[in-house]
Parts: structure tokens; sequence; C-alpha cells
């Protein structure tokens, strides 16, 4: 199959299953080269992911100049060194889990004037691996993010642990969304984009099953 029958299969599916709340596909283009993903640009589509500044800086920077209505999403881990790279590149960030890395961000976006949405990331399975703060950090994490830097917190992000339990995982992120009264949720991916919907996602985050498998 190709890309643009992928995508508008996947974007038919969510529209079939969807609860009540519309649902964004991040088309997640890491590691594919531009001519790889221009194909679903001109098709229309508007938000892409990547998971690594540097790389996404070489793709999307010159692009971004001409088609400024594209949206991207920084979806991996970010170090607060690249923060003002970020800030120049992305209109989203997924990945926000530390203080230093907030503050790093609201200093760099009001010196460049602009005002990304941001998500929290969560780390529901205390995974060391991965990022995202603790459940149990969530409520000062929260406050430091929200009300002390006043950034545009969206919502909460998560990837849940590889474990069979995922229903478990998007039930507890989801009830933590609500908690925090946020009206957005970045949680499903290939695998489980479907599910993810019934847990209230306003943003999935698609790669393989539009671009093909990543070697
Ligand atoms: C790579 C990645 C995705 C997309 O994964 P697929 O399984 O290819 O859909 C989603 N979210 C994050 C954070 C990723 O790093």
């Amino acid at each position: 199959m190709n890309i643009i029958n992928s995508f508008d299969k996947i974007k038919q599916n969510i529209e079939d299953n969807k609860v009540n709340s519309e649902t964004e596909i991040i088309a997640v283009s890491k590691t594919f080269p531009l001519e790889h993903i221009i194909p679903l640009i001109d098709h229309g589509h508007k938000h892409f992911g990547e998971n690594k500044v540097q790389e996404a800086e070489k793709k999307w920077k010159e692009l971004k100049k001409s088609k400024n209505d594209l949206k991207l999403h920084m979806i991996g881990r970010l170090q607060s060194n690249k923060a003002k790279k970020a800030i120049e590149l992305f209109d989203y960030i997924h990945s926000l889990d530390s203080e230093k890395l907030a503050n790093e961000l609201s200093k760099r976006q009001k010196e460049k004037g602009k005002n990304l949405n941001y998500f929290i990331q969560v780390n529901l399975g205390s995974e060391e691996q991965k990022g995202g703060v603790e459940i149990t950090n969530l409520k000062n994490f929260y406050e430091h993010c929200v009300k002390k830097l006043n950034l545009s917190v969206l919502g909460l992000m998560a990837i849940p642990p590889n474990d069979n339990e995922t229903d478990k995982h998007f039930k507890k992120i989801s009830e933590l969304n609500k908690q925090f009264n946020f009206q957005h949720l970045s949680i499903g991916m290939s695998n489980d984009y479907l599910n993810a919907i019934k847990y209230g996602a306003t943003y999935v985050r698609i790669g393989s099953a539009i671009f093909g498998s990543r070697n």
C-alpha cells in the first residue's frame, strides 16, 4: 500500500470509531527522508512528528518557511540545551518532563516571541529508559508549567509500557487528564490508535502504519 492509501484508511478508521472529540493524526516521519514524506504534504496533511531536533531541522527548516501552515510536533526526549532550536522549529512539544526543560523553553519562547503548545509527558510505568514525569510529581510539575511559567499546556502525553496492559494504562492517563481538566490527550501509535481514541485521544502519533517500517 502506498502512503496516501494507508493514511486515508487510518483517517477513515478514526472517523468510524471516534467517540466524541476530533482526533488529529500526527504523521510521525522520523528516520524517513523528505522525499518519502512529500506526497503526504501534497495530499494536504499538516501535522508531522519528529523525535530528534537535528534531524527535524535538516528536513523541515527550509520547507516550513515556504509552507507556513505545516505544524511540526516534537515527540522525542528533549534536552534543555536544545530548547532554543526546538522553539524555532516546532509548534508543539509532547515531551515536557522536567522543570529545567520547562524553564528553558519558557525563556527561549519569550526571546523568540513565540507561543508553543505543550503536552506534559507522563511516565506511566516508571520506566527508567523512558522520559516523562512520575505520576506522584505530576501535580507539582503542572503547577510549575501552567501556574508559574504560564506555558500553554494542552494535555498529557504517554507512551505506555509494552506489557499487554494498554487498556489499563490508557484508562489511567485518561483519568489523570480529566483531573487536570485538559482538553487534549496525546496517546496512541500505529498499533493501538483505535484503542487510544476510545480513551479520548485527540492527537494520535502514527509512524510505521503510514510510512512503512523503519530500519
Ligand atoms: C516513533 C514514535 C511514534 C510512532 O510509532 P509507530 O509505532 O511507528 O506508529 C509515536 N510516538 C513516539 C513518542 C515515537 O517516538
